[in-house]
């Protein structure tokens, strides 16, 4: 795919791949490096990966994210991805404990750039709307738990805090 370039210069042997060239006319945002995010998770950086990396932590920040949203972003910035790539590089990176998937619904993986513990809201605002937020840690307290069965331990416990818009006119308390 490398195609595009004059072959007509004698290219000298330059073991860094350049891959990182920047065409100069959009503003420079402060992103985290794709690259050094991958190698974390001790995963090569193949240029799927970077791209779907760079998808996932462009914002900057901590994100909640499924795999279809995912994907439409990667197309919508003409990234040759299909939805299966997306589905096992996120999985891949959940293996390496970059990501965490949260088990929210049958329907839908969601993904957090956040790997600690920590309990979510899963707002249900209709069709293809849900979202995923980050709620207080602090406020949560877990006073008992049932133990686990005989021959296996704990793996982690998710809370998922449902909510849903309450019907119009029903907001006036009291
Ligand atoms: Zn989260």
């Amino acid at each position: 795919m490398a195609g595009m370039r004059r072959e007509d210069d004698i290219v000298t042997d330059d073991p860094q791949d350049g891959a990182e060239e920047l065409a100069g006319a959009s503003a420079v945002r402060v992103r985290p490096d794709a690259e050094s995010w991958l190698r974390k998770g001790g995963l090569r950086a193949t240029r799927q990966r970077i791209a779907l990396a760079e998808a996932l932590l462009g914002e900057g920040g901590h994100r909640h994210v499924t795999a279809e949203r995912l994907y439409s972003e990667c197309r919508a910035r003409g990234e040759p991805v299909s939805l299966a790539t997306v589905y096992n590089t996120l999985r891949a990176f959940c293996e390496a404990g970059l990501l965490r998937e949260v088990a929210v619904d049958g329907e839908r993986s969601w993904f957090d750039t956040c790997t600690e513990d920590h309990p979510h809201y899963f707002i249900e605002d209709g069709e293809g709307d849900e979202r995923l937020i980050d709620a207080p840690a602090a406020a949560l307290e877990i006073s008992g738990l049932p133990g686990p069965l005989p021959g296996t331990e704990l793996a982690g416990v998710d809370v998922v805090i449902r909510l849903r818009r309450k019907p119009a006119g029903a907001s006036v308390e009291g």
